[in-house]
C-alpha cells in the first residue's frame, strides 16, 4: 500500500486537452446510451459532439501530453491533480489568406464551458514586485501588489474505474481594492479600468512551440500557477493531515512522503523557490530542513535540448517581479557553487558552466539549472534524448549526481487517440483479442499471431479506407477541396518548426512533380500530400514555410499533366480534434526531424497505433518505435545523431549537395526562381538562403537518403497485402507508448509509489469493513 495516499501534482503552463465530451462517455461506458438516448430526441450524437469547442490551452505537444498523463492518472487510480490556467484565450485558430498565416484570436469560453465549476470558496492570493525587509522575525516580502488566483475545476475521470481526478486551473482576478488604495478625484473611473491590467495574466497562451520569449507576463503567468498551487497543496497536506481546520502549525517535515511535484519543463520552475519562501518566510524552517523537503517533493522534465527554447529570465525582471524569489535563487546558487568547488578545485570554468546565473551583458538565471539542483529526479522523454541531456546539455550536472537523471519515454492515451478516433479499428482490434488491450495496451502484441491471417488483413485494410472516404467528404465539406482516396495519404502534422523539417517534405513533393512532369506515363504510386501545423506568430521563417507549402500546392495541384497522381493540401488550423480525424485516415506518417532534435515526438505515436506506416529519421521515439516493432517495419533514413554530431565538426557544406544532386538543384532553383511563385520570383529568397548557407538542421545531407526511402514507401504501397501486414507487425509494437505505461514509470520511478488499480475496490472494501 507504498503511496495509497500520496498525491501527486502536476504543473504544467499547459493542458492541450481538445474536445471532452465523447472522452466522458468512453470513459464512463455512456456513448450507447447516449446515442440511442440522442437518436430518440431526434438528435445526432456527432453533430452534437461538432458544436463543443477544443480548449486549447496547449501549443503542441508538451501540452498535449499533460492531457493524456491526466488520463493514465486517473486510469491507473492515482491520486493526482493537474494544476495550470485557465487561459481566456488558448492557442490561436489559424486561417489561411492568400497561401499566408494569419492567426485568429481562440474565444474558446464564448458561449461558456459546461465542464469546469468554478471554486470561489478556494480562492488564494499571490503577490508581485514589492521589497524585502530582513528583520530580527524573519524576513518580510512587503509592499506587494496582490492578484487573486481563482480556481476552476474540471473533472478528469478514469476510464471504467469509478475514478475522477481534478484539473484545477487558475484564472487571475482584480482584488476589490485593486488600485484603490492611493484613491484621488478621478482615480475611481481609472482603477475600474486596471483591473484589465492584473485580469491580463490569465489572458492568453503564448503561442511559442519550443521557443522562449522573455517577456514579464509570462514570467507573472509562471509564478502566479506556481504561488497559488503551492498554496493550495500546503493547505491539501495541513487539512489532510489532522482533518480539522483547528490545528495551527502543522510540520511540512514529511511532505515528500505525501506530496509528489512534477514540473512539466522549466515552465513551473518557480515551484522550487517559492517553496523555499513558505518553508523559510512562513513555517520558519532553517535552510537544511526546508532544502530536504523541497528536493524530495520536486522532479523535473526536461523536453528539449534546442537553445532556443531554454528559459533564461533577466535578474532585472526577477529582481523587480519577484525580489525575495531572487534573493533564495542567489543563496541556492550560493550552496551548490560551494560544492562543486569542493568537488572540483580550481575548476573555475566548471563553476562558470553550471552555474544557474549566467554571466554576460544581462545577468540571467538559467531555470534548467535551477530545476536540476532543486529536484531528485530530472527526466527526458524518449531513451535517445536521455543519453543526449547526459551527454552534452547537462553533462556537469550528470557528472556530480548520476543518480538523478531517469528516463520516461512518453506515450498517448490509447483511449483518446485509438478507442475515440478510431472506433472501427479498436473493434477489429478487440476482435481478435479482446478488450483488456485498452488498459493493457503491451496486450497488442498478440495481434502477432494474426500477422498473416487474410481475414485480419482485409478487415484492417478494410477500416483504413472508410477513415480515408470520411476524411475526403469531410475535406470536401469544410475546406472546399477533393481529393482522391484511392492515393496514398502522406501526412505531416506538427507544429511547423525548421528542426522538424517541413522543408525536406517540400523537396520531396517537388521531386516527384519533376518526375512526374518528366514522364507522365510511368506507374506512379499517386499521393495526396497533407502538411498541416501552426506557426509561432512571430516566427518569420515558418510562416514562410506554410506559403511556400501553399504555393507548390497551387502549382501542382492545377498541373494537367500530373492530375491526380500528386495533390498538396495544407490543412487548416491542426488542432487536437483535426488530429483525431486525419490520423485515423493516414497512410504514411512523416517523422523527419535532424536526428537529436526531437526530443519525443507523440505525433509519431498517434499514427502508429493507428495503422500508419513511418517514414522517419532515427530521432526521439522513433527509435523505440523501430525497436518495439522491428526495424524493417518501418522507414528509417538518414543521419543517426553520430553522424549529425561528426558533422557539425567536419563542417556542413549545403553548396556540395545541391551542386551534386540533379534533382535537388532543380528543386531549389525553381524555388529561387519563382516557378512557384510567379507574381513574386523572390518570395521565398530568405528559405534558399537559410538552406543553402546557414542551415542549423542540415536539410540537404538528408534529401538523398530520403528520396530514396520515399521510393520503397511508394513501391510497398503498390502491393496492399504487404503494406497492410507491415502495418499489423507496427500496431502489434505499440503496446511500450501507452501513457499508463509512462506514467506507472513515472509512480514507481519518481514518486515513490506503486500504481494501483484497484484502488478504489479496496477502498471501496474498506469502507464497507468498517462501516458495518
Ligand atoms: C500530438 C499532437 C502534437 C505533437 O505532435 P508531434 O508530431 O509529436 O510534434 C501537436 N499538436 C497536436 C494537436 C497533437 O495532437
Amino acid at each position: 500500500l507504498n503511496g495509497l495516499f500520496l498525491r501527486v501534482y502536476y504543473l504544467s503552463l499547459e493542458f492541450y486537452m481538445g474536445r471532452t465530451l465523447q472522452n466522458t462517455m468512453v470513459n464512463l461506458a455512456l456513448e450507447n446510451a447516449c446515442d440511442e438516448a440522442t437518436y430518440q430526441l431526434g438528435l445526432d450524437m456527432e453533430e452534437l459532439q461538432d458544436i463543443e469547442e477544443d480548449a486549447g490551452l496547449g501549443n503542441g505537444g508538451l501540452g498535449r501530453l499533460a492531457a493524456c498523463f491526466l488520463d493514465s492518472m486517473a486510469s491507473l487510480g492515482l491520486a493526482a491533480y493537474g494544476y495550470g490556467i485557465r487561459y481566456e484565450f488558448g492557442i490561436f485558430n489559424q486561417k489561411i489568406v492568400n497561401g499566408w498565416q494569419v492567426e485568429e484570436a481562440d474565444d474558446w469560453l464564448r458561449y461558456g464551458n459546461p465542464w469546469e465549476k468554478a471554486r470561489p470558496e478556494y480562492m488564494r492570493p499571490v503577490h508581485f514586485y514589492g521589497r524585502v525587509e530582513h528583520t530580527p522575525e524573519g524576513v518580510k516580502w512587503v509592499d506587494t501588489q496582490v492578484v487573486l488566483a481563482l480556481p476552476y475545476d474540471t473533472p478528469v475521470p478514469g476510464y471504467r474505474n469509478n475514478v475522477v481526478n481534478t484539473m484545477r486551473l487558475w484564472s487571475a482576478k482584480a482584488p476589490c481594492d485593486f488600485n484603490l488604495k492611493d484613491f484621488n478625484v478621478g482615480g475611481y473611473i481609472q482603477a475600474v479600468l486596471d483591473r484589465n491590467l492584473a485580469e491580463n495574466i490569465s489572458r492568453v497562451l503564448y503561442p511559442n512551440d519550443n521557443f522562449f520569449e522573455g517577456k514579464e507576463l509570462r514570467l507573472k503567468q509562471e509564478y502566479f500557477v506556481v504561488a497559488a498551487t503551492l498554496q493550495d497543496i500546503v493547505r491539501r497536506f495541513k487539512s489532510s493531515k489532522f482533518g480539522s481546520t483547528e490545528v495551527v502549525r502543522v510540520d511540512l517535515s514529511t511532505l515528500p512522503d505525501k506530496v509528489a511535484i512534477q514540473l512539466n519543463d522549466t515552465h513551473p520552475a518557480m515551484a522550487i523557490p517559492e517553496l523555499m519562501r513558505i518553508l523559510l518566510d512562513t513555517e520558519h524552517q532553517t535552510w537544511e530542513k526546508a532544502w530536504d523537503i523541497v528536493t524530495r517533493t520536486c522532479a523535473y522534465t526536461n523536453h528539449t535540448v534546442l537553445p532556443e527554447a531554454l528559459e533564461r529570465w533577466p535578474i532585472d525582471l526577477f529582481q523587480n517581479l519577484l525580489p525575495r524569489h531572487l534573493e533564495i535563487i542567489f543563496e541556492i546558487n550560493r550552496r551548490h557553487l560551494e560544492r562543486i568547488a569542493n568537488l572540483y578545485p580550481g575548476d573555475h570554468d566548471r563553476l562558470r558552466r553550471m552555474s544557474l546565473v549566467e554571466e554576460g551583458d544581462q545577468k540571467k538565471i538559467n531555470m534548467a539549472h535551477l530545476c536540476i539542483v532543486g529536484s531528485h529526479a530530472v527526466n527526458g522523454v524518449a531513451r535517445i534524448h536521455s543519453d543526449i541531456i547526459k551527454a552534452t546539455l547537462f553533462k556537469d550536472f550528470y557528472e556530480v549526481d548520476p543518480h538523478k537523471f531517469q528516463n520516461k519515454t512518453n506515450g498517448i492515451t490509447p483511449r483518446r487517440w485509438l478507442v475515440m478516433c478510431n472506433p472501427g479499428l479498436a473493434e477489429v482490434i478487440a476482435e481478435r483479442i479482446g478488450e483488456d488491450y485498452i488498459r493493457d495496451l503491451d496486450q497488442l502484441k498478440n495481434l502477432l499471431e494474426f500477422v498473416d491471417d487474410d481475414s485480419l488483413i482485409r478487415d484492417i485494410a478494410k477500416i483504413k479506407q472508410e477513415n480515408k472516404l470520411k476524411f475526403s467528404a469531410y475535406l470536401e465539406e469544410h475546406y472546399k477541396v477533393k481529393i482522391n482516396p484511392n492515393s496514398m495519404f502522406d501526412v505531416q502534422v506538427k507544429r511547423i518548426h525548421e528542426y522538424k523539417r517541413q522543408l525536406l517534405n517540400c523537396l520531396h513533393i517537388i521531386t516527384l512533380y519533376n518526375r512526374i512532369k518528366k514522364e507522365p506515363n510511368k506507374n506512379w504510386t499517386p499521393r495526396t500530400i497533407m502538411i498541416g501545423g501552426k506557426a509561432a506568430p512571430g516566427y518569420h521563417t515558418a510562416k514562410l514555410i506554410i506559403r511556400l507549402i501553399t504555393a507548390i500546392g497551387d502549382i501542382v495541384n492545377h498541373d494537367e499533366v500530373v492530375g491526380d497522381r500528386l495533390k498538396v493540401i495544407f490543412l487548416e488550423n491542426y488542432k487536437v480534434t483535426l488530429a483525431e480525424k486525419i490520423i485515423p485516415a493516414s497512410d504514411l506518417s512523416e517523422q523527419i526531424s535532424t536526428a537529436g532534435t526531437e526530443a519525443s515526438g507523440t505525433g509519431n505515436m498517434k499514427f502508429m497505433l493507428n495503422g500508419a506506416l513511418t517514414i522517419g529519421t532515427m530521432d526521439g521515439a522513433n527509435v523505440e518505435m523501430a525497436e518495439e516493432a522491428g526495424e524493417e517495419n518501418l522507414f528509417i533514413f538518414g543521419m543517426r545523431v553520430d553522424d549529425v554530431d561528426a558533422m557539425d565538426k567536419s563542417g556542413y557544406d549545403a553548396m556540395e549537395y545541391y551542386n551534386r544532386i540533379p534533382e535537388l538543384k532543380q528543386a531549389m532553383d525553381q524555388i529561387a526562381g519563382g516557378y512557384f511563385s510567379p507574381d513574386q520570383h523572390d518570395l521565398f529568397k530568405d528559405i534558399v538562403n537559410m538552406l543553402l548557407h546557414h542551415d542549423r538542421f542540415k536539410v540537404f545531407a538528408d534529401y538523398e537518403a530520403y528520396i530514396k526511402c520515399q521510393d520503397k514507401v511508394s513501391a510497398l504501397y503498390k502491393n496492399p497485402k504487404e503494406w497492410t501486414k507491415m502495418v499489423i507487425h507496427n500496431i502489434a509494437g505499440c503496446g511500450k507508448f501507452s501513457s499508463d505505461r509512462t506514467i506507472s514509470q513515472y509512480a514507481r520511478e519518481i514518486w515513490g509509489m506503486e500504481p494501483t488499480p484497484n484502488f478504489c475496490i479496496y477502498l471501496w472494501l474498506f469502507h464497507k469493513k468498517n462501516k458495518c
